[in-house]
């Protein structure tokens, strides 16, 4: 059926010793194998760094010349070798945890429906941090083995690209991805038709094509409504990531669960776990009903099979974050399939109905815990949070037995540690210790590792997001209409000495970016101490309707503006997984101030552990795991508040005395005699012994195997 799965649809003229640098450029595995990165930096630096890191536009663009000397290198050649070796090695490998912990279900698929993936900065299909998890999730599935595999969209424009005014307002610029420069290869029919699938919309027929992505031994599928069968408006489908489009927004949704499902039918597959990552793609459990219906089996008996196989993660206790739609929408798409499900209209709207205080909505996650027997939230406060929240689902339970249970997120190793840290760590811990992240044993040795050393690559990495500041201000500079003090505010008067502090994330308001703004003068003087001055970085979005967040930014934009901050603050200009990557290793303190406890979990945090960056953060989501004491610092306690005035006074007021009376001294003042801050190395590696381990994707998914996936694929309904 399907004609060319491992094809490589271009073919780059490379020299024939180095050819299979095309099959790399076609399998994400290059994203956490550094090795395979350094080759293409050994071949040409400046174009793989120009090119955001992309091979498939760097293969393209790369000058012949020196593609043909580095087959007389031999020391380049001798790196080619190692990486396809370790390339050939970890496709074929046998013996992987999964196979080896679950040898009875080896012939099982997981299914993992996602509405964005961040899996690299080259392949911008996400807009935060739930992408960036399923990114992770994918990853990390590959490297255990899981048999998992991946659906969602490609978003021909993206998410958006951000540019800020010269008076702080946030300008959104149009992206256009080149398909011809990323790793997806087109599935197409015997004809050599794009395959694809339909799903029935108001009045018409919408078709969507498939792409596949090779990320290590697995597979993502892309849809993409991009075709010529589709009317105008339908080819934009899937063209850009949280619509505020409600017509939009239910389509995309109806093809993501309902279409997803036929994408891997069509493709043969067969799983017994059906994981929705969030609930956008909750349709796909009606998708699942529909086809037990068609097996002649009642509505009540296919949703008693279906939900045993499905799995629901819940992302965020935000009312805003969760998906919903009015009633009336529900009408226009769904009155054709009500009746195939032999249910009435109040029937089908009681499926995900919730009474709101302005009236009624369908809730796209209420739908996903009614129609799943598996269900999570992402840290163990979001847990409780999360149970509460949704006791009103389960009427005669106590909030502590409602089933949501918890599994603490966390990042994919690889992707995130710096590549320098990644030496390190090679020679103190253990050659293989990223093959044993989740192993808290190995991090013990982190003692091993001489002061010096590590100081010395904390020191590396903060010049280089320096450097990259200035290369960035540099090259607007140069292009033209780019004010002065928009030079200034990217960073150009940054130095790599003085103590960095880092905040990137999504611009919403209960993330609270200017909590460190609210006593103005306190900031002031603090940034500005001569003999121990501070430097903060800014980065992040906010959604393009989000008038709140877009004057969050702004506020943020006039301190960094202020002359009197003395270009010390700074604001980076579209955060993307590049500049996540630049900030998580190149700063000394991560800040995170989120308004407890709407952070459900949080994961920028953990790659700065990782890479022994302090935190220094509200005790919510993650971090009140994280935090044992000793290995960075708290913002507030674990109070309730009722007014989020007092809430946020407290908590601000907190936030500069840490600073004043411990993190600044701590990080100038505790020098021995080899100018090195004894103590707060001690705390980093406090930090990395304590967090990388707990908060790797490797203890994540074998959670999500263990906990959630093994029960679900005991029930295969197809035997
Ligand atoms: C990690 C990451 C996020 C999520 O970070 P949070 O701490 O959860 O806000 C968002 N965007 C990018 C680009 C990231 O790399």
């Amino acid at each position: 059926m399907v004609k060319n799965r491992y094809k490589i649809p271009v073919s780059f003229s490379l020299p024939r010793r180095i050819q299979r640098l095309s099959e790399l450029s076609f399998n994400m595995w290059w994203v956490w194998n550094q090795d395979a990165q350094q080759l293409f930096r050994l071949i040409d630096k400046p174009l793989w760094d120009k090119l955001s890191h992309n091979p498939i536009a760097f293969l393209h663009q790369v000058d012949r010349a020196l593609l043909n000397r580095t087959i007389n290198d031999l020391y380049f050649l001798d790196r080619y070798d190692a990486v396809m070796k370790k390339f050939d090695q970890y496709l074929e490998a046998k013996n992987t945890w999964f196979t080896e912990t679950y040898p009875q279900l080896e012939k099982e698929q997981i299914a993992y429906f996602s509405f964005e993936f961040g899996l690299h900065e080259s392949l911008p299909v996400y807009a935060g941090g739930l992408g960036i998890l399923a990114g992770d999730h994918l990853k990390t599935s590959s490297d255990l083995g899981l048999p998992l595999v991946g659906v969602g969209f490609i978003y021909k424009n993206g998410y958006f690209m951000q540019s800020i005014s010269e008076d702080g307002w946030q300008e959104t610029r149009n992206f256009y991805l080149n398909y011809s420069e990323v790793p997806i290869i087109p599935l197409t029919d015997e004809q050599g038709k794009p395959l694809a699938i339909s799903i029935d919309l108001p009045g018409r027929s919408v078709f969507a094509r498939i792409w596949q992505v090779n990320i290590g031994r697995n597979f993502l599928y892309l849809m993409d409504s991009d075709l010529d069968e589709n009317s105008p408006n339908d080819r934009q489908l899937t063209s850009r990531l949280y619509s505020n489009d409600l017509d939009v927004r239910i389509s995309q949704e109806i093809l993501l669960g309902m279409g997803g499902v036929r994408v891997l039918r069509i493709l043969g597959y067969k799983p017994t776990v059906w994981h929705m990552n969030e609930g956008h793609s909750a349709f796909l459990a009606l998708e699942r009903i529909l086809e037990m219906i068609d097996r002649g089996k009642t509505f009540e008996e296919a949703t008693e099979i279906v939900k045993k196989n499905n799995v629901f993660t819940t992302h965020t206790p935000v009312p805003a974050g969760n998906d919903q739609f009015p009633i009336w929408l529900i009408d226009k798409y769904f009155s054709q399939i009500w009746p195939k499900l032999n249910l009435s209209r109040d029937q089908f709207v009681d499926l995900g109905k919730q009474a709101q205080t302005w009236g009624e909505t369908f809730v796209m996650p209420v739908l996903a815990l009614k129609l799943s027997e598996h269900m999570n939230s992402v840290s163990e406060l979001h847990g409780d949070v999360s149970r509460k929240m949704w006791n009103w689902l389960w009427p005669d339970r106590g909030e502590n037995e409602v089933p949501i249970t918890h599994i603490t997120n966390g990042i994919h190793t690889g992707t995130w540690i710096a590549r320098q840290t990644n030496l390190l760590f090679q020679k103190y811990l253990a050659p293989d210790w990223m093959d044993r992240a989740d192993e808290p044993e190995i991090w013990e040795n982190i003692e091993r590792i001489p002061d010096f050393e590590l100081w010395a690559v904390r020191k590396h990495l903060k010049r280089k997001l320096t450097v990259y500041c200035n290369e960035v201000a540099r090259r607007k500079w140069q292009e033209g209409g780019f004010h002065p003090v928009q030079v200034v505010a990217s960073g150009v008067l940054m130095e790599p000495y003085s103590l960095t502090i880092g905040f990137a994330r999504r611009f919403a308001t209960y993330k609270r970016a200017n909590l460190i703004l609210r006593d103005y003068e306190r900031l002031l003087k603090l940034v500005t101490n001569e003999r121990m001055p501070v430097q903060i970085i800014f980065s992040g979005k906010a959604h393009p309707a989000d008038e709140p967040g877009k004057l969050i930014i702004q506020e943020i934009y006039r301190a960094v503006k202020d002359a009197r901050m003395g270009g010390r603050l700074i604001f980076l200009e579209d955060y993307d997984m590049n500049v996540a990557r630049l900030l998580v290793q190149g700063v000394d303190v991560w800040l995170n101030t989120p308004r407890r406890p709407n952070e459900a979990s949080g994961t920028s945090g953990m790659k700065a552990a990782l890479n022994g960056v302090l935190n220094f953060s509200v005790l919510d989501g993650w971090w009140r795991e994280g935090y044992n004491g000793k290995n960075g610092w708290p913002i507030g306690d674990d109070t309730e508040y009722q007014d989020t005035n007092q809430q946020d006074e407290i908590d601000s007021r907190d936030l500069y005395e840490t600073l004043e009376n411990e993190i600044v001294p701590l990080y100038y003042q505790s020098r021995s005699a080899d100018n090195l801050p004894n103590e707060w190395i001690a705390r980093v590696k406090e930090t990395i012994r304590s967090n990388a381990p707990k908060f790797s994707t490797r203890r994540m998914v074998k959670e999500y195997m263990n906990n959630l996936y093994a029960g679900a694929a005991e029930n295969n309904v197809d035997k």
